[in-house]
């Protein structure tokens, strides 16, 4: 079967006489429990539900491993940094991008780093952070990156990483597994914040992690219901109910991107674009390996924070908000948060399902708007 019809069908029980295709939300926190301990498949809300068990296997399938389901994005961070970090006597190394995801870096060097975990950072681009393997416990990666959009090559750092020992995950949160299967390329582990791409409707944060080895898994779930960072029911059902239409969803948002793109090229207001799906983009070579998709960030800059502005009030379609990955265009300067190192008229732009030329129509009249 194609990504597109395991989509739908992912994590669905056999169709039965007179029931739901996907079945309801479980809303329980205890469930009836006689006899021993390991007799029952459920027993308390901590430590399992149905209705994460079906999404978890949904996300398994569609990923090629075995998944664990958390409250959020940076949940499924912690639980993985939590787990591979053990003291066995020795000091824990972890090497990350310096352009990711700020949250995950900071959650490495603050919480972890004050705890005696040693962060060592290199940029994306060039798989640079493949210098700094030796004596490494773990190799973050994140391609392309949030949101300069470098891209590295994830199974020729997993090769290094691993001759020198160490662990390799990938965050997947733009991708998803059906714009890129990490597990395939030689990671470890993927982890994700569902609260993007995958889940799409801007209506949920959710995370997880996936893993080849049933041994993490396992270890994934004991940390989840130790430390308590459990999902909701009902968020973990509009999840998989999503995930139905992940593959239509995509085929839209990175049609949109790279027209997107392609008419950003082409004006004088823009000082670059970058996309990895571009030909002509640095990211290309190796995105056109690795990547089903391109995805549906495309990062520009303008000349200043004023006319990044400027831009972004103009548009009459897209939203100005924060975060990528859903149904509604959105945009940002992304420089107002601080955190990431990008020029103060940078905009990151994540396209939706509108029309395709719809957004670009808008995204012409907003620059129009700037240079007037
Ligand atoms: C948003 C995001 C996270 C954190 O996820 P939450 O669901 O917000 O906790 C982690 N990694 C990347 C790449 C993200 O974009």
């Amino acid at each position: 079967m194609r990504d597109g019809s395991r989509a739908v069908w992912a994590g669905l029980p056999p169709v039965s006489q007179g029931e739901p295709f996907l079945p309801g939300p479980v809303l329980a926190s205890v469930y009836g429990f006689r006899g021993d301990v390991g007799t029952s498949p459920y027993t308390y809300g901590r430590y399992h539900n149905p209705t994460w068990t079906n999404f978890e296997r949904a996300l398994g399938d569609l990923e090629g491993g075995h998944t664990v389901v958390f409250s959020s994005g940076l949940a499924a961070v912690t639980a993985v940094l939590g787990v591979v970090l053990q003291p066995d006597g020795k000091r824990n190394v972890v090497v990350m991008p310096s352009d990711g995801y700020y949250g995950a870096r900071a959650l490495a060097e603050g919480f972890f780093g004050s705890r005696g975990i040693e962060v060592r950072k290199a940029p994306t681009a060039g798989d640079a952070q493949g210098k700094l393997l030796d004596g490494a416990t773990l190799l973050w990666i994140e391609t392309p990156t949030n949101p300069g959009l470098d891209v590295c090559d994830i199974r020729a750092l997993a090769e290094e990483a691993h001759a020198k020992g160490a662990l390799v995950i990938v965050d997947n949160s733009s991708s998803t597994a059906l714009g890129q299967r990490p597990l395939e390329l030689g990671a470890d582990l993927v982890v994700s914040s569902d609260s993007k791409s995958l889940t799409g409707h801007s209506d949920l944060i959710l995370g997880h992690v996936t893993t080849k080895e049933e041994g993490w898994a396992k270890k994934m779930q004991e940390f989840r219901s130790q430390q308590g960072a459990v999902p909701g029911p009902l968020e973990v059902w509009l999840a998989h109910r999503s995930i139905a239409t992940l593959d239509l969803r995509l085929e839209r948002q990175c049609a949109t991107a790279l027209e997107v793109a392609k008419a950003l090229k082409g004006r004088r207001e823009v000082k670059y674009v970058r996309y990895p799906g571009l030909a002509e983009d640095p990211s290309h070579q190796v995105a056109a390996k690795q990547m089903i998709r391109y995805g549906q960030i495309v990062s520009f800059v303008l000349a200043d924070a004023t006319a990044a502005d400027r831009f972004l009030n103009s548009c009459k379609l897209v939203v100005t908000a924060t975060s990528f990955g859903g149904v509604h265009t959105t945009a940002e300067r992304r420089s107002r948060w601080g955190g990431d190192a990008v020029a103060p008229g940078f905009i990151r732009f994540s396209t939706g399902c509108e029309d395709t030329a719809d957004i670009v129509d808008d995204v012409l009249q907003a620059l129009d708007a700037v240079s007037r």
